[in-house]
Order: C-alpha cells, then sequence, then structure tokens
C-alpha cells in the first residue's frame, strides 16, 4: 500500500515531463530529481548508446544483454565489474543498473547510485523500473504528441480519474488498473482477471485497435447493464493501455430520444439562459413536420400566454419547478400542452407533454355522458361499495324513484336476486364483461320489473366505478305480444280479401249465368203476353205481366250486382272521350227521368254553368252515375223539384249536384247508404217494390272514384238532400287507371 503511495507519487512528478514539449535533458533530470528525492537515492545517471562501441564484457553490456536491471547491494572492491569497483571508491554502497528500454529495444542506461548499503530493495526496484520504462517510452516517442496524450491518461488514472484505466500485458492479464475500474469491474488484480474474462476482448483485438476507434462493450456490474467504449492504444511490445469511456447514459438517452421521437406527443427542448431554444427532439403536435426545426431560435416565453409566461419566470427565480398546462401557437398551429421548464448548468431544459390526448379522453367521456342521457335504457353509476353514485332519467322513470331517492343508495336494495349482483360485479372487478344476465329489479312500491342487466368496471385512477346498463323487458315483451297480433290480423285481413276476391268472381261469374235465362224468360213472356202463342184472358194477361215485371226487376238486380262485382273485382276500364255536361241533358237516359219526374208532378231543371269546361270521362259510367242519383230523387220525393246543377269547383275540376226536396235521410242511415245492399226504408234489406237494389249509390261510389272525383250528401229529413260530387277535367295517364 505504503509502496503504490511511494510509486504514485513518482508517477506524479514525472507527469510534467510526459505532457509538457518534451526535452530529453529535462526529461533525465527530472526522473533523476524524483528519484533521488522520493527513494532517497544519491545519484542517477543516464547514458544514451550509441553505434556498436558497446563492450559486451562490461557492465554495460551485460545489462543490454540481459535486459535485466543488474542490483548490487554491496559495493566492494571486489566486484567483478571494473566500473562498480571504481563506484566504490567514489563513496557508494550500493546500486541498481538499468537498461532503457524502447520497444523491446535496449538503447540506454540508467545507473542508481546510494551510498546506502541494501538501498535497492524489491519494491524500489520494482518502482524505479516503471519510472525507467516510462522514461523509455518518453524518450523513445518524443514529439509524439498522441503518445503524450497516452501517457497522461496513464498517469492520470493512476491518481483516481472517474474513467476506468488499465495496462494489460500481452498474456492478456491486466496488470494495472486504476480505482475507477476496480470500483467498476470489481476488480482483484492478479492473474484471474484477464482482459477476456472481465471485458471479453483479447489482447490481439485490443493490440490491434487503431487508435480513436473503440471497441463497444455492454458489461453487466452488479445486476446493472453499462456500456463502454474501450480505447486501446500500444504502451509498448507487450503492454496495452485501455481507456474505458462509459457511454451507458449516452446509449439510454439516444434510446430515450429515439423513442420520444416516435411517440410524437412528447418534446425536450434545450433552452439557453434566455429561454432561446437551441434544439431538441420530439414532437408534440404529428400537424407539425419539423417541428424542432420550426421551433429553433424561438424565446420560448414568448410563445406564451403573458401571464403563464410571467408564471414560469417567477417560479424559476423561486428555484422552483411547475408544470402548468398552456396554450400557444407554432408555425400558426395551435397546440395545448402541459409544460416544465428546470435550471441546468448551460440554461433550461423544457418538457412539453401534448394535451392533445387528455382533449380527446374528455370528449370520449363526454360522448359517454350523453349516450348514458340519451339511451331508453337504465343506466347506473355504482361506487366500488356499491351505492349508487349518478343515473340517468329512464332509472326514474321505470323504478319509479326520484333521483335525489336514487343517488347515495345502496344497488342492492334495487335487486331482487342480490347474489346475481354480487357474482357479476366479482366477475367483471376480474376484468370480465357481463351481458344480459337475467334479473329482477324492485320498483318504488315494491313491484318486480323484470329485466337483464349488463355491467362494466371502470377504473377511475384511484377505485373502481361500475356502470350498470339495465333492460327492462315488460315493455318488450308488451311490443313482441303487439307485434305478434298485428301479424296475426295483417293474415287475417289478407284472408279478408281473398275471401272478398273470391266473393267478387263468384257473383260475377253466377251473375253472368242468370242473365242469359232471364233474357228468355222475358223474351217469351213477352211472346205469351202478346198473343203469339194463342188468345190469352184477360186474368191470364195480368199472371203474364207480373211475371215480366219480376223478371225486369231480377234483370236489374242482376245488371247492378254484376256492375257492382265488375267494379269491385277491379274489372271496369273506363272508356274516356271528351265529356260537353250540357249536352248530357240530351241523352235519352236523362229524358226519360225527366219525363218520369214530371208525371210524378215533380219539377226538373238542368242547370250547367256557362264557364263549365268540357271534361275528359267515361260519358256512358258518367250517365249512369246521374240516373242514379237523379233515380233516388224522383224516388224519394213526392213534391217540389229536382235540380240539377253544374259549375266549375277549381281551376281542375267541376262540380255536379243533384238537389231535390224529398223526404231526406236519418244520420242513423247517413253512415250506411253507401254501403251495398242498404236501403233506409227496409235496414238493410232490398225492396220487395221493384223500385231498388241498394247498390245504386255503392256503384255510383265506385264510379266516381274510378274517375279520381270525390262524392258526397248532406239531407234534412223532411226537407231534402243534396248529393254532389266533383270531377277533375282532365285525367292524367296515373289517373286513368286505378292501382
Ligand atoms: P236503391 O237502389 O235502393 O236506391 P241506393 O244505393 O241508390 O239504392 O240508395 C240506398 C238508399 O239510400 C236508398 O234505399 C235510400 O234509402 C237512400 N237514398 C238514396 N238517395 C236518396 C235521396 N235522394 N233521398 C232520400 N234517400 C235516399
Amino acid at each position: 500500500m505504503v509502496q503504490d503511495i511511494v510509486l504514485g507519487k513518482f508517477l506524479y512528478d514525472l507527469l510534467p515531463i510526459a505532457v509538457g514539449p518534451f526535452d530529453e535533458g529535462k526529461a533525465v533530470e527530472g526522473f533523476a530529481n524524483s528519484a533521488k528525492e522520493i527513494f532517497g537515492i544519491d545519484k542517477v545517471e543516464i547514458r544514451r548508446l550509441h553505434g556498436n562501441g558497446l563492450n559486451r564484457e562490461s557492465l554495460d553490456g551485460y545489462v543490454i544483454n540481459t535486459k535485466k536491471a543488474y542490483i548490487d547491494n554491496q559495493l566492494s572492491e571486489y566486484s567483478e565489474f571494473p566500473k562498480l569497483i571504481d563506484r566504490k571508491h567514489e563513496g557508494y554502497s550500493s546500486c541498481a543498473i538499468m537498461p532503457l528500454i524502447i520497444n523491446g529495444k535496449a538503447i540506454g542506461i540508467i545507473e542508481f547510485l546510494s551510498k546506502i548499503e541494501n538501498r535497492f530493495s524489491d519494491e524500489i526496484v520494482n518502482s524505479i523500473s516503471i519510472g525507467a520504462a516510462f522514461i523509455g517510452l518518453a524518450v523513445g516517442y518524443a514529439g509524439e504528441a498522441a503518445l503524450n496524450k497516452n501517457l497522461a491518461k496513464y498517469f492520470d488514472s493512476a491518481f483516481g480519474t472517474p474513467e476506468p484505466h488499465m495496462m494489460v500485458n500481452s498474456n492478456g492479464i491486466i496488470v494495472k488498473a486504476n480505482k475507477s475500474a476496480i470500483a467498476a469491474l470489481s476488480l482483484s488484480l492478479g492473474s484471474e482477471n484477464s482482459v477476456e474474462n472481465v471485458l471479453g476482448c483479447s489482447f490481439k483485438e485490443l493490440d490491434a485497435l487503431q487508435d480513436g476507434k473503440p471497441i463497444r462493450r455492454m458489461l453487466t456490474i452488479n445486476n446493472e447493464h453499462r456500456v463502454f467504449d474501450i480505447y486501446s492504444s500500444k504502451a509498448s511490445q507487450n503492454t496495452v493501455y485501455l481507456f474505458m469511456d462509459e457511454v451507458t447514459e449516452r446509449e439510454l438517452f439516444q434510446g430515450i430520444s429515439a423513442s420520444i421521437t416516435s411517440v410524437k406527443r412528447v418534446a425536450i427542448l434545450n433552452l439557453d439562459k434566455d429561454f432561446k431554444v437551441m434544439g431538441g427532439f420530439g414532437n408534440i403536435d404529428p400537424m407539425h413536420q419539423d417541428f424542432i426545426d420550426g421551433i429553433k431560435g424561438v424565446k420560448i416565453t414568448d410563445t406564451l400566454p403573458q401571464q403563464e409566461s410571467e408564471k414560469f419566470l417567477s417560479s424559476l427565480n423561486m428555484g422552483k419547478n411547475i408544470v402548468s398546462k398552456v396554450d400557444f401557437s407554432i408555425s400558426g398551429i395551435k397546440t395545448s400542452a402541459y409544460m416544465s421548464i428546470s435550471k441546468t448548468g448551460i440554461g433550461y431544459v423544457c418538457i412539453m407533454l401534448s394535451a392533445e390526448l387528455e382533449e380527446s379522453v374528455k370528449r370520449l367521456a363526454n360522448n359517454l355522458v350523453d349516450f348514458v342521457n340519451a339511451t331508453s335504457d337504465i343506466v347506473l353509476l355504482v361506487d366500488n361499495s356499491g351505492i349508487i353514485i349518478d343515473t340517468n332519467m329512464p332509472a326514474e322513470q321505470f323504478l319509479n324513484y326520484k333521483k335525489e331517492e336514487l343517488l347515495g343508495k345502496d344497488i342492492r336494495l334495487l335487486y331482487s336476486e342480490q347474489d346475481i349482483l354480487d357474482r357479476d360485479i366479482a366477475y367483471v372487478k376480474n376484468r370480465g364483461k357481463v351481458d344480459g344476465s337475467y334479473v329482477n329489479m324492485i320498483k318504488r312500491n315494491g313491484e318486480f320489473l323484470p329485466a337483464t342487466h349488463s355491467v362494466r368496471a371502470f377504473y377511475t385512477g384511484s377505485d373502481y366505478v361500475y356502470a350498470i346498463m339495465i333492460k327492462e323487458l315488460q315493455t318488450k315483451r308488451a311490443l313482441d305480444e303487439m307485434d305478434t297480433l298485428i301479424k296475426k290480423q295483417d293474415s287475417q285481413i289478407k284472408n279478408f280479401k281473398m275471401a272478398s276476391e273470391l266473393k267478387s268472381q263468384f257473383i260475377y261469374n253466377i251473375s253472368h249465368e242468370l242473365k242469359t235465362p232471364l233474357t228468355n224468360i222475358k223474351g217469351f213472356g213477352k211472346l205469351l203476353y202478346d198473343g203469339e202463342f194463342g188468345a190469352v184472358n184477360g186474368e191470364q194477361k195480368e199472371y203474364i205481366k207480373t211475371i215480366l215485371d219480376e223478371a225486369d226487376r231480377l234483370m236489374l238486380i242482376i245488371t247492378q250486382v254484376l256492375d257492382a262485382a265488375k267494379l269491385e273485382a277491379n274489372k271496369v276500364k273506363l272508356d274516356l272521350k271528351e265529356v260537353n255536361l250540357s249536352e248530357l241533358y240530351n241523352n235519352p237516359s236523362i229524358k226519360a227521368l225527366e219525363e218520369s219526374a214530371k208525371t210524378k208532378g215533380l219539377s226538373f231543371a238542368w242547370n250547367v254553368n256557362y264557364d263549365v269546361p268540357a271534361i275528359t270521362a267515361d260519358p256512358n259510367r258518367l250517365i249512369q252515375v246521374f240516373v242514379n242519383l237523379i233515380g233516388n230523387s224522383i224516388k224519394f220525393t213526392e213534391n217540389g223539384s229536382i235540380t240539377v246543377h253544374i259549375s266549375k269547383a277549381s281551376k281542375r275540376s267541376v262540380m255536379c249536384e243533384v238537389i231535390d226536396t224529398g223526404i231526406g235521410i236519418s244520420d242513423e242511415d247517413k253512415r250506411k247508404i253507401f254501403k251495398k245492399f242498404y236501403q233506409a226504408s227496409k235496414k238493410g234489406l232490398v225492396k220487395q217494390d221493384g223500385s231498388g237494389t241498394g247498390l245504386g249509390l255503392a256503384i255510383t261510389k265506385e264510379i266516381i272514384d274510378l274517375h279520381r272525383g270525390k262524392i258526397k250528401f248532406d239531407s234534412h229529413i223532411g226537407t231534402g238532400s243534396r248529393f254532389w260530387f266533383t270531377l277533375p277535367i282532365s285525367q292524367t295517364q296515373k289517373q286513368k287507371s286505378r292501382n
């Protein structure tokens, strides 16, 4: 130990010789003086050998040949080398003669002389050998700056610089290491510490290293991964000098900066003492292409609102670091970020963390709240102990509680099967999801509300919160039942429709079949009546007349039934023509009606306003409508008048009115007269007197519908009735066919 310190001091004293501009004379003098002083040596002499004038038999020759130090600790008159006898005469008692070796070649001799016997112990010889080696190196490479530097490093290391330094011999054994190396690598010097074992490099590898080019090695020291760059330079033929530069932090820093840059939400800026951005890495907003380049040279405090900037400055003045959320704008892009500025040796470091993520989480949360409020299901928010902390509107509606009553309530009280709730909560706590468990909720009045619930757990950062979504099943069941009912009714309607169509078809066919024999009955009846088959007496004629009347009536019924059936079965196609409504009056059917009205003592009028245009309609069907309406009026009027009035109702339609002063229609009958076979006077039965079938108005309505018109009436018992219908002036293509 003492030896180490002494050697250290010795080498330290030699340091200026190594690092200063090299002067051989001075170097030797310095070395001699240090050796004298430190080891108590009285004289040091250095001789350079030149040429071949060396006497092999002499002491110098011996030292050069053996390349070993020659020690004589008791000089005497009888020494084998005459030179040493001379030294004895000069008053010295012990000596050490060493070769000065450079690159394996002895280039000189160093002679140490002491007036004391036994001065050159092993330790001292060892120490001065190193010094001699050093001087040898210094001399050999005099002027070579690189060597000087390496030597400086070497000696530096002897005095505990923080970087590890080592010397390694050609066997790969670490022969010397400074304190840092010993501490960092937990070394104990000795043969077991080969450089191969410790650093994973062979001597050869290190020897071959070019100056300035390191080997990078990761070493695990005390379970810590540390990265070193190992620089090597040749100290002598058989020794390399190693300098280890720890780059762990630099590596870490590069990793951090790469990952921060790829995150694109974090930036670290290097600011000078005026807060100007000198550089940095990362990105605060992916919108920025080159965030760091864009912000370089910007005074960061200028980008902040004044208040924020002052807040930062004052807290920095007080030596505090604050993190503040700030909105600022860089190259025209607005950004919101958390910012922290702290002081460093060369200025400040500013860390920015984008607040965008937080904003989007907030937006998401708002959307969730929106959703909870908008859903028609019950949503209950429950804390870790089962207390309700929030609810939505449907919760109040379906459970019949007020929100205030639900808040703070234990949710178990709302469940009839608490074990299901406990089970489901436990399940979601273990990161499961519960969907559609059947439960019975208890309403405020104690009634059960059958439902299914879904449960989710949310971690709020400090505790769990549970969201329970409850779908009540009562409404759903009612809706389902209604749905089934509607479906059933739909199919019934379909059946009815089919039956009704079948019926129309049947009537249509049968009426047709009846018409032919009836025509024969009528024909032969008429021939009988007219006496074509022989004379008939008065009584017989009366009976035949009855047969003919009944046949007429039957024919009317059949014709109308056939017509109604045809209309109902959509078999009627309108034969559209231009119709002049004034001219209809001259139609023989209308004329015949006028005649019969007059016979009955009723006045008859057909009035058409001057502005009524010709219309497009099926003239025969139109006459049928008028015959039905006018016929009814005559039938149900005993005194007064029958008036037909035709006017223009609008730009596109005309209106036809048939007005009588007859018996009128009761309120009860008003609802039914358009129904088939309905006759007011007989309460639904076809009259026996041959005057009607109860089909006229039904057929009339169908015909007007076919024309896309409308029929209505008003009537008062005892005063008369007014039937009126509108017809479009022209029939468009679409209106012609009824769908
Ligand atoms: P009908 O062939 O029996 O006349 P309608 O369908 O034409 O059949 O008329 C049905 C019923 O409406 C008639 O039986 C009658 O009771 C009533 N009715 C129709 N027109 C009039 C009217 N102008 N005045 C009074 N009642 C009427």
